[in-house]
């Protein structure tokens, strides 16, 4: 039997069951949805993309996997090159591991072993945003300020480890002021915090953080799980602000197959670079570096650059401010839009009762959580579709 992600089992709604997946659509038995929400935010491309296809099936003809424990071979040879170029600065020493999760506990392990390496032992502490979300395993929960991960600090009692900051200047400069000789880094969802409620803010605030995290030899870390290749309308938030440590999954294979990457700067992978066998980084996820998930990702980066998906996420912001321009109720706290992410935050999560079967009915597949109804819509969704999507949104506040 299949235990579902974050549902109670017993109450649990039985979930759509997919038979087929094209373009923006996910065909059940008898209804055609447009995934609304890009199965957790990865499929950029859309599904069964012809050229996606063929890259995977190319690779699986060669090989489909094998380990980077003393192997190596071309798709990820030539992955880690195209990062190394499409990624800015001194980015250009990629981890792989299978999910996102693991690449932030990656990063978080690099940050501390970072200072023990160069011979800092004061440093051990975490700063992080409130409402953050790094993932599903212990440390990125404890990193987390998640409502639904709060059983674990009944368990543990607050973590001595993790200090978390509004994303405001003011509050910043204070928690550098008092924690900033024990911080090994400065860990952030740059410009939209996802899964803690499509919190949205402003790009001065990450060069407040450059700034500090320099003048107090701490590490910043970009979690750019969800905001990477272009979500917020930018390719990367790393464009604007250059983290040291920058984390990638979700669309990085086009949602294509799981898999993830930390990518760390010249300073990072120089405090490694020695003779000593303990200054080694000790992690290897058995599928790190899948030629499958490599060719996937080759070819997605490749899809982003020629097909000039920065004007097409545009072409969706506009689109998506046009269509919700009008949308007001006094139901609803906010509408947040930014890129290809739109919010509409209900003050009552009563209010989204229903919702799913409603956008059901209308041919659209959603999936609110709390407060939030949501879209983060593949990138090649055209303007009927997006319009589809988002005059549902509005005729579920007109009709309920
Ligand atoms: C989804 C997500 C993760 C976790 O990725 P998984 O592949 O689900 O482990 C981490 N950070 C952010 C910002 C995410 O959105």
């Amino acid at each position: 039997m299949i235990w579902y992600p974050y549902q109670q089992m017993k109450t649990m709604r039985t979930p759509y069951e997919i038979v087929d997946a094209e373009g923006v659509y996910l065909y059940t038995k008898d209804n055609k949805l447009i995934d609304s929400v890009s199965s957790w935010w990865s499929v950029i491309h859309g599904y069964k993309h012809p050229e996606m296809n063929a890259a995977i099936l190319e690779q699986v003809n060669r090989f489909s996997h094998v380990m980077l424990g003393g192997l190596t071979h071309e798709p990820v040879q030539r992955l880690s090159q195209k990062l190394e170029e499409f990624l800015p600065g001194d980015l250009n020493y990629c981890f792989f591991s299978d999910s996102g999760s693991v690449a932030v506990e990656v990063a978080l392990k690099m940050a501390l072993q970072y200072c023990m390496n160069r011979g800092d032992r004061r440093r051990t502490m975490i700063l992080a945003l409130e409402h953050a979300y790094h993932g599903d395993t212990f440390k990125t929960m404890e990193v987390g300020d998640d409502e639904d991960y709060h059983f674990v600090l009944r368990a543990y009692g607050p973590s001595q480890y993790v200090v978390h900051v509004p994303t405001e200047i003011e509050a910043l400069e204070m928690a550098f002021a008092q924690y900033g000789e024990k911080l090994t880094c400065f860990l952030v969802e740059p410009l939209l915090q996802g899964a803690g409620g499509m919190r949205m803010y402003g790009s001065s605030f990450l060069k407040r953080a450059r700034e500090l995290c320099n003048q107090y030899g701490v590490l910043l870390i970009f979690d750019e799980v969800a905001t990477g290749f272009g979500r917020t309308g930018h390719r990367f938030a790393a464009d604007l602000v250059l983290p040291d440590i920058l984390v990638l999954g979700k669309a990085l294979t086009g949602g294509y197959i799981g898999h993830a990457v930390t990518v760390a700067n010249r300073k990072v992978y120089e405090a490694f670079y020695d003779d000593a066998p303990d200054h080694a980084l000790m992690h290897g996820p058995t599928f790190m570096g899948n030629a499958l998930a490599c060719a996937a990702a080759l070819k997605s980066i490749q899809l982003f650059e020629s097909q000039d998906y920065l004007s097409k996420i545009r072409r969706i912001e506009e689109i998506t401010q046009r269509e919700l321009a009008d949308l007001t109720d006094p139901r609803i706290q906010e509408v947040r839009i930014m890129g290809g992410c739109a919010c509409v935050e209900v003050k009552d999560p009563a209010t989204l009762q229903g919702w799913q079967q409603f956008a059901y009915q209308q041919g659209v597949f959603n999936r609110p959580f709390l407060n939030y109804m949501y879209t983060m819509v593949p990138y090649i969704i055209s303007e009927e579709e997006l319009t589809q999507v988002l005059r549902t949104m509005k005729a579920w506040f007109t009709n309920s």
